[in-house]
């Protein structure tokens, strides 16, 4: 465990505070291990396929209180913030995330500001405001700012992977357990989808909301094509139907898709410039972002303001048990992204999960912070990296 007592530093920037423990309360670590977990079958969507997904978890040391965060990112995540984000936030004071985050920020510029550093980032600065809610022994809705007292869901996977009878079968498990809005995925092959989508429904029902996601498959005109099909079968919502960086197709599309058919995409931005540009664009009807990617809780605030502004809804993208908490304190909520794998990852790695009931989530206020633990135990056959300072180290990764 890297050791550091309170100091400050006196640097600040346009006014921004870059003190460090100025409380008293100096973080004293901030260590890393990634986990990659096996598909329970392999899984693919309109333009990926994997068998495994690898998780970064933080954990946040001070005062002898432990936060913990993560990102679902590359493994490399967790040298980076051992080498670039740790030394730059142990040290400061365990109350001012906000300063951490800043610090962080800058740290990274010569990296660049998306992608895995924004991932790391957002490991970390959740793992902080873990901390801080320890700290002050409450519960992160406390911390952040309650707007709802529960978060609805909708149950996501469907992988193209899938044959016929485990696609309906997931679908219908989610609606079997109270939750009336599911989500498949399109795209690998356009000529199946139709049909596929059609036995979704047969699966679940008249009554259930059924949402499709292309992650950026078809070409524009085709994606209007299959848009008129799938509204046949009442579907109501329509992900990243071309590519999230095509913002004129997306626009074109949110405006001649049939309605109630809606548009959305979000998911792969980093930065706040992002979801502005796309906002502005007028190219979606709800926002999706990612608080494993855009900065942590910091940066998912930030971007929730930002959707005030727009009067676009925002849905959380996947990251369920931290979505809980900190989508109770964001007001234009839609609902969060109950996705099958990030669920699987967090029920086997963390005591704590939440499990919806009746299509949504409440979080825990009886526990401090996200209300998670860790299982070191449980994920040491995961392991696959670990900072210098993890009591648990993967055979072969160091001396
Ligand atoms: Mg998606």
């Amino acid at each position: 465990m890297a050791g550091a007592k309170a100091h400050k530093d006196e640097n600040t920037v346009g006014g921004a505070a870059t003190e460090k423990a100025g409380t008293g309360i100096a973080i004293n670590s901030v260590e890393t291990a990634a986990y990659r977990i096996p598909t329970d079958f392999p899984e693919s969507d309109g333009t990926l396929e994997w068998d495994s997904t690898t998780i970064v978890v933080v954990e946040a040391q001070a005062a002898g209180h432990k936060g913990v965060g993560y990102t679902y990112a590359a493994a490399a995540v967790a040298k980076l913030i051992e080498s670039t984000l740790a030394p730059v936030v142990i040290g400061r004071d365990g109350l001012m995330v906000s300063a951490c985050w800043l610090a962080m920020h800058r740290a990274v510029r010569n990296l660049g500001h998306d992608g895995l550093t924004q991932m790391a980032i957002a490991a970390v600065d959740t793992a902080l405001w873990d901390l801080k809610a320890h700290l002050l022994g409450l519960p992160m809705v406390t911390l952040l700012g309650q707007w709802h007292e529960s978060v609805p869901v909708y149950g996501s996977g469907g992988f193209t992977s899938y044959p016929v009878d485990r696609l309906q079968r997931q679908l219908a498990g989610w609606v079997e357990q109270g939750i009336p809005r599911v989500k498949m995925k399109v795209g690998r092959d356009p000529g199946q989808d139709l049909s596929r989508v059609r036995a979704a429904r047969e699966a679940v029902g008249e009554e259930t909301q059924l949402f499709v996601d292309a992650n950026g498959a078809y070409e524009t005109k085709q994606a209007l094509n299959q848009a008129e099909k799938f509204a046949d079968l009442d579907v109501v919502w329509y992900e990243e139907p071309v590519s999230s960086d095509d913002l004129d197709g997306l626009r074109f599309l949110r405006w001649n898709c049939p309605p109630p058919i809606e548009v959305t995409a979000g998911e792969y931005g980093f930065g706040l410039d992002y979801f502005m540009t796309m906002l502005q664009a007028q190219a979606v009807d709800v926002i999706q972002p990612d608080i494993t990617r855009c900065g942590g809780i910091t940066g998912f605030l930030d971007v929730a303001s930002l959707c005030r502004a727009y009067h676009v809804p925002l849905s959380a993208h996947t990251a369920p048990q931290v979505d809980i908490h900190v989508c109770a304190c964001v007001l234009p909520l839609r609902h969060i992204e109950y996705f099958h794998d990030h669920v699987r990852v967090e029920q086997l790695l963390f005591d704590g999960a939440l499990i919806p009931k009746d299509g949504s989530a409440r979080p825990d206020k009886s526990r401090p912070g996200l209300g998670l633990e860790l299982k070191r135990s449980d994920g040491h056959r995961w392991l696959v990296a670990a900072s210098r300072g993890w009591d648990d180290q993967p055979e072969g990764v160091r001396p």
